[in-house]
């Protein structure tokens, strides 16, 4: 098989940051991309996209366009992984060979979980701003409705961005509110969790707006089924130790699908007990092979699955690159940093910033935007900003506010170091 110095598997967030974030620091190193897909989706555009903010063009560009000057793009996808051997094997069968690999491949969408949903997707009132496809309906169905029930779901964690399902909820209740429909809507949040987010600082600032727009939290409901053309909706109820099958009639239906690991990755080695690859949480080494990392949406780190998270990921795993290549051990440390921008309200959000156990890191000062409260400022960073520090900070290796804390050994990266067996 080839070899090259570096093969990524995932042309997405993490894989193309952290090939720019390796070519800055070592321009000229032999890298390789995996991708089969002829386009790169900036996701975190898609609320905004079914919010009737931005057009869905604004979320795509071409691959090719993407793929940092000097590497390899192998435009195929992964079917498993040889890390005895140092080689991934490829869908046609053929392998490629590293001295180090980084797997970013992101999630599955898993919309075959629900009952019915695929079919009605896209028609009868379902719709889901988790596809580029989609986006687009959320919006026409928002503009539309005029009124009855609308209900929005989320199903059990982990899930990306996890508060996506309720951005969506609030940018439509927000139109409804300014078009006067909203009397007439129903609105209802069936979430299978339990709270209404994972870090309880934001949660008052959601609640408000959850008043203001009369909606409905039904916590311990996951979406099972959905008949589109009868337009009703089926839960599992969990109250009390008792799970009992709820039906509910809707007009409009936002899903957030279940996610998972993907198969590839769920079946292979590289994967721990719940299907993710299994990564030490500070360094993102894998667990068991020492010349594998692993970041973003499809690793094992308990972080939210952001692209925020990403863009701090990525330098973290091309300084541990590079040290593993060079013999060394890995010594940059990964925060647990991840980002949520709740757009509350067209013009507002809450700026949800937190590390590894819902510890708060806030990026600005609380002059500027206080996370805990909703903030035009933080809006403006999400629509101008932040899609500029996408595609042209974290994808050209430009890492502003993102550096990698170089840090003396943790215990617990000392131990998985350890329990690695370095080969070249
Ligand atoms: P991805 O960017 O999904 O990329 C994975 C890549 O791997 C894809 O290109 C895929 O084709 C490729 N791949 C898959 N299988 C294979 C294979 N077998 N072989 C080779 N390649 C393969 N993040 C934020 O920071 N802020 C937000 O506001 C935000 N909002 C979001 C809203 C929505 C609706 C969604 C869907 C996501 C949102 N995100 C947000 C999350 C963000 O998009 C992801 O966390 C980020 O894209 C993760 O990067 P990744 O590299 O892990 O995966």
């Amino acid at each position: 098989a080839v070899r090259h110095d570096v093969v990524i598997v995932g042309g997405g967030a993490g894989g193309i940051a952290t090939a720019a974030s390796l070519l800055k620091r070592r321009p000229g190193l032999d890298i390789a991309i995996v991708e089969p897909r002829d386009d790169h989706y900036y996701q975190p555009g898609w609320t905004l996209v079914g919010g009737g903010v931005f057009d869905r063009a604004d979320t795509m560009r071409p691959m090719a366009s993407v793929m940092p000057k000097g590497v390899k793009w192998i435009r195929t996808a992964v079917s498993g992984f040889a890390p005895e051997r140092s080689e991934v094997i490829l869908e046609d069968g053929g392998r490629i060979g590293y001295r180090a690999l980084v797997v970013s491949p992101g999630l599955k969408l898993d919309w075959d979980k629900v009952e019915g949903l695929r079919e009605t997707l896209g028609r009868n009132g379902v719709t889901s701003n988790y596809l580029f496809d989609m986006a687009p309906y959320t919006w026409e169905l928002v503009r539309t409705l005029k009124g009855g029930k609308a209900i929005f779901t989320q199903p059990p964690m982990p899930i990306k961005c996890a508060g996506a399902p309720q951005k969506a909820m609030y940018l439509s209740a927000d139109a409804w509110s300014r078009s006067g429909r909203i009397k007439d809507i129903d609105i209802e949040f069936c979430n299978a969790g339990g709270a209404l987010f994972g870090v309880a600082d934001y949660v008052p600032a959601l609640m408000e707006y959850v008043a203001r727009y009369n909606a409905t939290l039904s916590f311990g409901h996951n979406l099972v089924k959905v008949d589109g053309e009868a337009r009703k909706a089926w839960f599992d109820v969990t109250k009390d130790g008792k799970t009992e099958r709820v039906e509910k009639a809707f007009d409009m239906l936002h899903v957030c699908p279940p996610q998972t690991g993907h198969d590839f990755i769920r079946r292979s080695p590289l994967a721990d007990a719940a299907g993710w690859v299994e990564v030490n949480s500070e360094t993102l080494q894998h667990a068991r092979y020492g010349d594998i990392f692993g970041l973003g949406d499809g690793c094992s780190t308990p972080n939210a699955k952001t692209a925020a998270a990403v863009r701090k990921q990525a330098p973290v795993v091309a300084e541990n690159v590079l040290s593993v290549l060079d013999g060394k051990a890995p010594h940059a440390v990964y925060d647990g940093y991840g980002s949520c921008p709740l757009t509350v309200e067209r013009g507002r959000i809450v700026l949800a910033e937190f590390g590894y156990g819902g510890v708060l890191l806030p990026s600005f000062p609380t002059w500027m935007i206080n996370g805990k409260l909703p903030s035009r400022l933080a809006w403006l960073l999400k629509e101008k900003m932040l899609p500029w520090i996408y595609w042209d900070g974290m994808f050209k290796g430009r890492e502003w506010l993102a550096g990698p804390r170089i840090l003396p050994m943790s215990p617990t990266a000392r131990e998985a170091l350890d329990a690695c067996d370095f080969k070249d």
